[in-house]
């Protein structure tokens, strides 16, 4: 008998190191049950298979009887449960329905994502600041990635020119609110998401109670103020927050998140750059694929925090420079002394 729990434990390993659901390797472990009970029943008593496998099938029959009693009874309190819970009456987070999970399908095949992933990134909720350059592109990847909400905040409408980089806005909804053109494209993309849209600027008295809704911030702004209070309220909630920022032919990211020992944005840029350093893209110009490349590398952070895949740039920074085609990423850490989470 020890043979058969020392192959069942050995499968279940598998199982394991394969990153197979339970349901399969449930179904692994009983087909080796009911192998064993076929060989206690067809083959001699004195068959050398059947003595390794101990050596009578009552005591496997009795085996298989317990734990059919102990399954059905936990099944049976799970469903009462459920019919007791009343946020369990109506699910809040329906199964995938075979359109997602057709549409998800390169994302549950990676391994580092898979099914569990891809269900995490649904029950999500990302708050992205800002529907211009940087913000155009992470939420065009983090709505087609089936991120299940994400919000924006914004009080710009589209002009004429944001339309050189910023392509999820288009030429016939020049004047309309950023967000609601936003919503437009995600919504139009992947209809199983739910998009809320903020008309309006991010300020100190609804920041808290806006990201308290959330469980990722992504920052996109241009404006010094906006990102030093985005970090403050990110830092004082607990939450991660991605940023990125970008002028003329340079991109810079990194994933900012005090509780769990990386650093904030104060602790790396304690100062607002000095006027005339960082110009705006209105002032500088900016290259018009580089926010797409530096938004979408915010959605893939996004991603890879929300599922649990890769290593992200907690505790580093990246530097993108477009110009020479150059990336480097240097470490940044913690300041003891810094304004907003230091001690
Ligand atoms: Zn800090």
């Amino acid at each position: 008998m020890a043979l058969v729990l020392v192959m069942a434990a050995a499968l279940w390993g598998i199982g394991h190191l394969m990153r197979m659901p339970y349901s399969a390797r449930f179904l692994m472990i009983g087909l080796l049950y009911v192998a064993v009970l076929a060989v206690q029943i067809a083959l001699p008593a004195s068959h050398p298979l059947r003595e390794a496998t101990g050596g009578s099938a009552g005591e496997w029959a009795v085996l298989g009887g317990l734990v059919a009693v102990v399954w059905a009874y936990s099944r049976g309190l799970r469903q009462l449960r459920t019919r007791v819970r009343p946020e369990n009456r109506a699910p809040a987070d329906p199964a995938p329905s075979s359109s997602e999970l057709e549409r998800n399908a390169r994302h549950i095949v990676l391994r580092e994502i898979g099914g569990p992933g891809q269900k995490r990134l649904k029950e999500a909720r990302v708050l992205v600041i800002g529907a211009g350059g940087l913000g155009a592109p992470a939420l065009q990847y983090l709505a087609a990635a089936g991120v299940g909400t994400i919000g924006v905040i914004d009080d710009d409408v589209v002009e004429n020119s944001n339309l050189q980089r910023q392509v999820i806005h288009t030429d016939a909804r020049i004047g309309m609110p950023k967000v609601f053109s936003a919503e437009a494209a995600m919504t139009a993309q992947n209809p199983h998401i739910t998009v809320r849209p903020y008309n309006r600027r991010l300020t100190a008295d609804i920041a808290r109670d806006l990201f308290g809704d959330y469980d990722l911030i992504l920052d996109g702004t241009d404006d010094a103020d906006t990102r030093y209070l985005v970090n403050e309220t990110a830092v004082a909630l607990g939450l991660p927050l991605i940023s990125a920022a970008i002028t003329q032919w340079e991109g810079q990211i990194s994933v900012f998140d005090p509780a769990r020992g990386a650093p904030c944005y104060a602790c790396v840029f304690p100062e607002p750059a000095a006027v005339g350093l960082a110009p705006s893209c209105a002032e500088g110009g900016v290259l018009g694929p580089l926010p797409r490349v530096l938004g979408a590398m915010m959605a893939v952070e996004a991603i890879k925090l929300l599922a649990g895949a890769g290593e992200t740039l907690l505790g580093r920074l990246m530097i993108y420079d477009a110009q020479y085609a150059d990336v480097r990423t240097i470490t940044v850490a913690r300041r003891p002394d810094c304004g907003v989470c230091g001690d």
